[in-house]
């Protein structure tokens, strides 16, 4: 089964402890090892600006890029992505798919030059916050919680321009339908579940989830226990719930993964690392069509991408 997964920190942890190499499976969830075990033909890589970094610098990206480009997709086996032509390549030559994306904007301080700088380095969507408020917009667990700022919105109007995909996991709400009013583009929720299910802020309300699919965005369901399963430790099958919710609103053509994988410390139950795709693949293939299972777990990401990404 091919897998395609919207978000991991295997980044951050490997910028915290420069130690830690990609094939490192006791201190990495995703490594090279488990995304060929799981079949994955894509995974996207997030720069993440860690809170234990007070004084954000464009310079952490940029370290953070070079330790993508040296320690991930330097193996012959990965292959970086940054179009829909690249995706087509990686697949015909068997190469899994390695995609950059940032995690809140602190450290570009608004500048446009930073911003396209990224994605000329092949960084292809963008969160907008973490948990917290920055210049641009506030984060979900920011106490005022606000929307965007005036230099937010340029932004959104300079990533529209550029056709770097907007991603709404950790937005506030107020955050989320500015956005659906400021932006023409489909935008994704990288890493949330449906908030009618496990209701915890992190997750989309179904507004929300109607907004996205009502754009064409895509949403990657997350193993974050607590936005599994809010009441009682999560367990591998509370996903049937999220995805039959979600397909009821009629996104079945919406829905994707984001695991989270090596951005917590807590696992959903069955789903400790990469390899355990295929126990998921497993559970999904007993309740759905093959043609539904295709959809989650590799085919809905992939047409966005297909459409999302530059063409060459
Ligand atoms: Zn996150």
């Amino acid at each position: 089964m091919k897998v395609i997964d919207a978000h991991c920190d295997v980044l951050n942890k490997m910028m915290l402890h420069p130690e830690i190499d990609f094939h490192d499976a006791d201190r990495l969830n995703v490594t090279l090892e488990r995304l060929i075990e799981a079949g994955s033909v894509l995974q996207l890589f997030a720069v993440y600006m860690s809170v234990q970094i007070v004084n954000p610098q464009f310079d952490h990206i940029l370290k953070a890029i070079d330790l993508f480009a040296s320690k991930i997709v330097s193996h012959p086996k990965m292959m970086q992505i940054r179009s829909a032509a690249d995706l087509r390549q990686a697949e015909a030559e068997g190469r899994i798919g390695a995609m950059l994306t940032l995690e809140g904007v602190e450290a570009l301080m608004g500048r446009e030059l930073y911003l396209r700088t990224l994605f000329h380095l092949g960084v292809r969507s963008i969160g907008i916050t973490w948990n917290y408020a920055n210049w641009a917009a506030d984060g979900v667990k920011e106490p005022r919680q606000g929307g965007f700022t005036l230099k937010g919105k340029q932004f959104v109007k300079q990533c529209d321009e550029l056709g770097m995909i907007l991603d709404v996991s950790h937005l506030t709400e107020k955050g989320f339908w500015e956005l659906t009013e400021m932006s023409e583009r489909p935008f994704i929720a990288s890493h949330s579940n449906a908030y009618v299910i496990s209701p915890n802020e992190r997750n989309l309300t179904k507004d929300q989830i109607q907004a996205i699919l009502q754009k064409d965005g895509r949403i990657g369901l997350t193993f974050i226990p607590p936005l599994v399963n809010s009441e009682k430790p999560a367990v591998m099958t509370d996903l049937l719930r999220h995805i039959d919710y979600i397909a009821s609103l009629g996104g079945s053509k919406h829905i994707g993964f984001g695991s989270d994988f090596d951005g917590t410390a807590q696992f959903t139950n069955g789903l400790e690392h990469m390899g355990r795709y295929n126990a998921l693949a497993e559970l999904l293939a007993n309740h759905y069509s093959n043609d539904f299972v295709e959809g989650l777990l590799h085919r809905n990401w992939r047409s966005f991408f297909d459409k999302q990404l530059p063409a060459t």
